[in-house]
């Protein structure tokens, strides 16, 4: 457990080291505030939830009495620890049969990594896995999930060159028949401003919702930590599309900046479930805000 903690430390250890320079000093004056301003900004905070921490945090250290730059540091935890707590949300399995989760993303956001590293969660706390690989059009998409599906050994609906929300339909109504506990239904990389691409994932939605009534019961956007701001205009693009419910944070073991986190929990909060600090199968981690937010801050 502490490994992958030490892997999303050191990925955020440049946005860390920034901050905590600021602390380094002994005073608490508006030099502080400022530079600390200019590290959250570049730690891709957005202005938003950086003028809110700032506030936040200059009552905090009012209420507390705070007088060195140490303690001011731990305010600075804890307040945006509570920033991201809102974010924090199990993902729950097992109330519908099956339970359909919709993953989608930009190309290279670690999508199809996500869904293997997924799978095997799943599957290791017991639940029946079906795969649809609603990409159709990328072989090597379709390839790349059956070497995940077989890792894993569980099924996968695949098709070439069929259409997208077909595929979906088809896995969705197998996993009525056969009583399964998860359909992960895996689409194609795509960006919001590709509105074709954007109409098919909106049309998968509503064909799953064909297949069974209650679903999707989970529409996953799947974010590079290391997008930076494009992550939120992601995430903002993709909810008005398809309804988000959770966001998965890949990468974030190694460069990621963070801090685009704080400008999701204040401007369009999704649900994190999980973050990737690896390419390995077990590099898929529960969200944890206050974690996060220690390793944010160095
Ligand atoms: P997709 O196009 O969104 O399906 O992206 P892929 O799943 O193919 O991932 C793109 C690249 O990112 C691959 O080389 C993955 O191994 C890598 N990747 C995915 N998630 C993580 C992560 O959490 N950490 C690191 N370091 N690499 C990752």
């Amino acid at each position: 457990r502490s490994g992958w903690l030490d892997r999303l430390k050191t990925g955020l250890r440049k946005t860390g080291s920034s901050i905590t320079t600021v602390f380094t000093g002994a005073q608490i004056d508006d030099a502080l505030y400022e530079d600390l301003e200019t590290a959250l900004l570049m730690a891709d905070a957005g202005v938003q939830a950086t003028e809110f921490l700032l506030a936040d945090l200059k009552r905090r250290v009012k209420d507390t009495r705070a007088t060195d730059a140490t303690q001011v540091k731990a305010l600075l935890q804890d307040a945006i620890a509570d920033m991201l707590a809102p974010l924090e949300k199990p993902l729950t399995v097992g109330v519908y049969h099956p339970t359909v989760i919709m993953v989608a993303g930009v190309n290279g956001a670690g999508k199809t990594t996500s869904i293997g590293k997924l799978t095997k969660h799943l599957a290791d706390a017991g639940a029946t896995v079906l795969l649809a690989a609603a990409d159709t059009f990328r072989a090597a998409a379709r390839e790349q999930l059956a070497v995940w599906a077989d890792r894993n050994q569980v099924e996968i609906v695949s098709q070439q060159g069929a259409d997208p929300s077909a595929v979906s339909f088809d896995a969705v109504a197998a996993g009525r028949a056969r009583d399964l506990d998860v359909v992960l239904v895996d689409t194609a990389g795509r960006l919001p401003t590709q509105k074709h691409l954007m109409e098919e994932l909106t049309k998968i939605r509503r064909v799953v919702t064909k297949a069974d009534i209650t679903a999707p019961h989970e529409v996953l956007l799947v974010i590079d930590g290391n997008t930076g701001q494009n992550a939120l205009a992601q995430v903002k693009a993709f909810d008005d599309s398809v309804q988000l419910t959770g966001l998965i944070v890949t990468k974030l073991d190694g460069t990621a900046k963070g801090g685009v986190l704080c400008a999701i929990a204040r401007e369009k909060p999704v649900p994190v479930y999980f973050v990737g600090v690896g390419e390995r199968l077990e590099d898929l981690q529960t969200f944890r805000a206050r974690e996060f937010a220690q390793a944010l801050v160095g």
